[in-house]
Formats: C-alpha cells, sequence, structure tokens
C-alpha cells in the first residue's frame, strides 16, 4: 500500500496556541484519524519518570526505549498510544510531565523511534496530526499544513483557564532551540493566528484553504 493512498494534514505550532482543539475538530468534520504527537512524547517522559530515568540521559532513555514496548495504533477511529500497555492518560499533563517533557524531546534516539510510529498511521488511514515539526519531518511532502500560533500572553492564559501548571514560553524556547526537528513554521504552511479566533473560526478557515485540495468536510 503506498503512502499516497492516505491523506495527512499537518498541524504544527507552540504550546497552547489551540492546535489540539482545532485539530480534533478538523478531524471529525473530514472523518479523519486525530493523532496527536505531542501525548507521544508525554507518554513516554511519564514511563521514563516512572521508572526513574534521569531524562537527559540519553543512554539511559534509549536503554529504556529498548525495554519497553511501545504501541500506536487505531482503536474505534480513534488512534491510541500505549507503553507497556499502559495509556497514562491524566498523567500526560501532570506539571511534572509539562516540565520534562521538552528535555526528553531534544533525544534523538526517542524522536527516531517515534517518528517512525507516526509515519506508519500515513500507511493505514487519512489523518490530522499535530505535533511540532509533522509538516518540516515527519510528512513534509503533504500539501496539506498548517502553522497554528497566537500570542503568547493568550496561550498563557488558555493554559490557566485549563487549571493547568505548564511553563509553556519554556517549552516553546526549548522545542525551537533544539538541534533535532525544532519546532519551525514549515515551508508551504498555512499561518493562522488564533489569538483572536475560537476553534470554529479556525476550522471554518482551515476547511476554506483545504478545498482546492479537494479535502471537504464529511457533509458536503
Ligand atoms: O503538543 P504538546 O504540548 O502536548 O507537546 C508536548 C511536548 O512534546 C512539546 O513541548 C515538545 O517538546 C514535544 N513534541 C515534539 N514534537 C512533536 C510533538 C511534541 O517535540 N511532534
Amino acid at each position: 500500500m503506498s503512502i499516497d493512498k492516505f491523506r495527512v494534514i499537518a498541524v504544527d505550532g507552540p504550546a497552547a496556541s489551540g492546535k489540539s482543539s482545532v485539530s480534533r475538530a478538523l478531524a471529525q468534520k473530514l472523518g479523519y484519524v486525530y493523532v496527536n504527537t505531542g501525548a507521544m512524547y508525554r507518554a513516554v517522559t511519564w514511563l521514563a519518570l516512572e521508572k526513574g530515568v534521569d531524562l537527559s540521559d540519553a543512554a539511559a532513555v534509549e536503554r529504556l526505549l529498548e525495554d519497553s514496548r511501545l504501541e500506536a495504533g487505531i482503536e474505534e477511529g480513534q488512534s491510541c498510544f500505549r507503553v507497556d500497555g499502559v495509556d497514562p492518560a491524566e498523567a500526560l499533563v501532570s506539571p511534572e510531565v509539562n516540565s520534562g517533557v521538552s528535555k526528553i524531546a531534544t533525544l534523538s534516539c526517542v524522536r527516531t523511534r517515534l517518528v517512525e510510529m507516526q509515519r506508519q498511521y500515513g500507511l493505514r488511514c487519512d489523518s490530522v496530526m499535530e505535533g511540532r515539526d509533522i509538516g518540516s519531518v515527519v510528512f513534509p511532502e503533504t500539501p496539506a499544513k498548517f502553522y497554528v500560533d497566537a500570542s503568547v500572553e493568550v496561550r498563557a492564559a488558555r493554559r490557566l483557564g485549563q487549571g493547568l501548571n505548564d511553563p509553556v514560553a519554556l517549552r516553546d524556547a526549548m522545542d525551537s532551540a533544539r538541534k533535532s526537528s525544532p519546532l519551525t513554521v514549515p515551508a508551504g504552511a498555512w499561518v493562522i493566528d488564533s489569538s483572536d479566533m475560537n476553534v470554529a473560526e479556525v476550522v471554518t478557515e482551515m476547511l476554506r484553504l483545504l478545498q482546492p485540495l479537494g479535502i471537504l468536510p464529511l457533509s458536503e
């Protein structure tokens, strides 16, 4: 089966820019599978914390990955990710994971393993995949790329509103500065500033931009 059989809509952007909400809503409108790659980096961070592995010790994290079973799949039309059979769910947004995830995301052993799993979705289903490097590294060939941004004040306020303790500015700085697949606006991406837009407005704009590619909502 060729990778061209399935469409990938890449949605990248900084922390709390609203990409998760709009990606989930867009996937629902299109009947595509929503894939949250941040949750994969978070799950590996959770695993390392559980096992007491130093997040900046590349050799120890690599050993941990070798000894663990990582599974990315689709269940009832939804993507799922498990480590040793467990979906860490709420633990993915704990303060410890929030402050450790960008550290572990700098490690190339982690990125190589997760990127490989993310690309497998391109062989299995149409997807809306959100992250930091989807349009630049994971699926650079897709013509459907978005970069969703919002002002730093709006993003910090969104996280506070969710009651989450999340150092968004620090994560952005680390994600943008790292050597391996840094956060960047992918070549050819449509940039949407969601500072003054709600989820429905961003999705409407995305659907308008996707229309010339023949990507249409289910109801049309
Ligand atoms: O999207 P989310 O904020 O949950 O991502 C958590 C962290 O995972 C990011 O701050 C980044 O360090 C890392 N990440 C990444 N590449 C991706 C997705 C997330 O490096 N494709």
